[in-house]
């Protein structure tokens, strides 16, 4: 497959020859080198996409919405490769990446495929004798930086619906995770997509990343990554005033009452923080329990994640994978650290596993710790397969818990009590709430956070709107016209 720069419809090195190693995490192994977009780079995608973007504005949207249909085909028809692929950049198991990856980025395209000729402006009701029109129109020329935890997913998540509302994008994936990308860019150039319409760029963030945020011709950034980087990208971007949309960290809460079906409650709680390792925004990594049941709960749930089957990514009846990098299994072994230090009780994990099998990959046992809801490891996120348990007593206390953390992204409840429920949901404190059930996603329903988790939503009408501006027309049917300065 081909490793370069995705730009104006070409594969191109990269101007300066750089080129970013991109690693297996399961053995630590060299799969390849791919090329590596600096600043220069950005600015030749810009021009392209400057030179392709009045056509493909003025496309009917119907034809821009067959291309994405288009594209969502090829990927199905690819589907085993790019599930393979992004086991082997990731460390997803494959059973992840073909169960759930694959079809829910073909859904995506789909999705906006369908929504390019259905997303209409309005007409507000105004004087009499105008008539006054809201178009919305594409932004023009937009930037998009994605994370490595779901690069395959979340290329479709941006590029989507971005490309639907008549937008040329400049795309880089994240350096340890660009192979799913550059696949999708192979596909975007074989369905048909007129060049410079799509560029991908793989590059590191202090380079490509900062020239996408302080460009002066693109009017809009999506950025997915963390609440620091998505800091710098506010400071960079405040030159042309860039429109910007900010998908960042979480520190989920997941509320189990007594009054919860325990069994849905525990493997829902195992879905919640173990799927793809806990490298995930959404992430339940904050289990509340209430304390009648807590004992039942845990003693349960530490059986279900001692017994979940670590392995190779390739191997369908892996379970949970390595972590992606190296350096993020220290990260994550440094938190299981502090947790003790702060006082915390280990009850499950909290190492590399001692299988020799595994030890060249960035392994961490799926850990479960015991800690006060002010410790750290409580209020950071840690991004791995780590869940701390807190008990609480009343409806009021497992509140206070829930919104005691700065991020606002995803939250969980788990009760049969239908007051309960509902009230639960209006108070917390979050973009999105799962009653019995976690981590649900679809294209429809919109997807952020509020506080330390950004701003600006993906998905739905409200990333539509987020990919357009409104214009609004004034028509003078047959108004009066205003008395001052009339002359004859
Ligand atoms: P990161 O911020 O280090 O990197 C994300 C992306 O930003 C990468 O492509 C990186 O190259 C780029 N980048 C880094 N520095 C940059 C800079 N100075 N200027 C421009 N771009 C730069 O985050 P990460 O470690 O790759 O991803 C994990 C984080 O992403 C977690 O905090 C997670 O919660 C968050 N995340 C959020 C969502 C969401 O939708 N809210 C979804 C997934 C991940």
């Amino acid at each position: 497959m081909q490793t370069r720069l995705f730009i104006n419809g070409e594969f191109v090195d990269a101007l300066s020859g750089a080129s970013i190693p991109v690693r297996n995490p399961f053995d630590n192994s060299l799969i390849c080198e791919v090329a590596g977009a600096e600043a220069a780079d950005v600015d030749r995608a810009v021009a392209a996409a400057r030179a392709a973007l009045p056509g493909w504005r003025a496309m009917d949207a119907a034809d821009r919405g067959l291309l994405l249909l288009r594209l969502a085909d090829a990927i199905e028809g690819n589907a085993d490769e790019l599930a393979e692929l992004e086991a082997r950049d990731t460390g997803h198991p494959l059973r992840d990446t073909r169960n759930l990856d694959v079809p829910r980025t073909v859904r995506c395209y789909r999705y906006f495929g369908g929504m390019a000729d259905k997303f209409e402006g309005f007409v507000p009701p105004v004087y009499p004798g105008f008539l006054n029109y809201v178009e919305r129109e594409p932004v023009g020329i937009v930037g998009q930086i994605v994370p490595w935890n779901f690069p395959l997913m979340f290329t479709a998540w941006k590029l989507a619906p971005a490309l639907a509302a008549g937008n040329c994008v400049i795309m880089k994936p994240a350096e340890l995770t660009p192979l799913s990308s550059l696949r999708i860019a192979e596909l975007v150039r074989d369905v048909g997509f007129p060049p410079g319409v799509v560029n991908i760029l793989p590059g590191y963030g202090h380079t490509a990343g900062a020239r996408l945020a302080d460009h002066p011709e693109i009017g809009k950034l999506s950025f997915t990554g963390s609440t620091e980087t998505g800091r710098n990208i506010v400071r960079m971007s405040a030159g042309n005033l860039k429109k910007l949309q900010l998908e960042l960290g979480g520190k989920g809460a997941n509320i189990v009452f007594e009054d919860a079906n325990i069994t849905a409650a525990v493997n829902g709680a195992a879905w919640a923080i173990f799927h793809n390792q806990g490298q995930a925004c959404i992430a339940g990594s904050r289990l509340i329990l209430q304390e009648a049941i807590a004992d039942e709960f845990l003693e349960r749930f530490i059986g279900l994640a001692r017994s979940i089957r670590l392995g190779d990514p390739l191997d369908p009846l892996t379970e949970m994978g390595p972590l992606t990098s190296k350096e993020h299994q220290q990260r994550v072994l440094a938190y299981c650290k502090l947790a003790v230090e702060e006082g915390g009780e280990i009850l499950t994990g909290g190492k590399v596993p001692s299988d020799p099998a595994l030890a060249a990959g960035f392994f961490v046992e799926p850990t479960i710790v015991r800690a006060k809801p002010s410790d750290r490891i409580c209020q950071e996120e840690v991004f791995g397969p780590f869940v701390s348990v807190t008990t609480f007593s009343s409806d009021q206390d497992a509140l206070v818990i829930a919104n005691d953390v700065p991020y606002g992204l995803g939250s969980g409840l788990w009760t049969n009590n239908l007051q309960r429920a509902h009230r639960m949901a209006r108070e917390i404190r979050a973009g999105m709430v799962w009653i019995n059930s976690y981590k649900v996603v679809h294209p429809g329903s919109p997807f952020g956070g509020v506080g330390k988790s950004g701003y600006g939503r993906e998905m739905g009408f409200e990333v539509m709107r987020e990919y357009t501006q409104p214009k609004s027309v004034w028509v003078n049917v047959d108004a009066q016209i205003s008395p001052f300065y009339k002359r004859p």
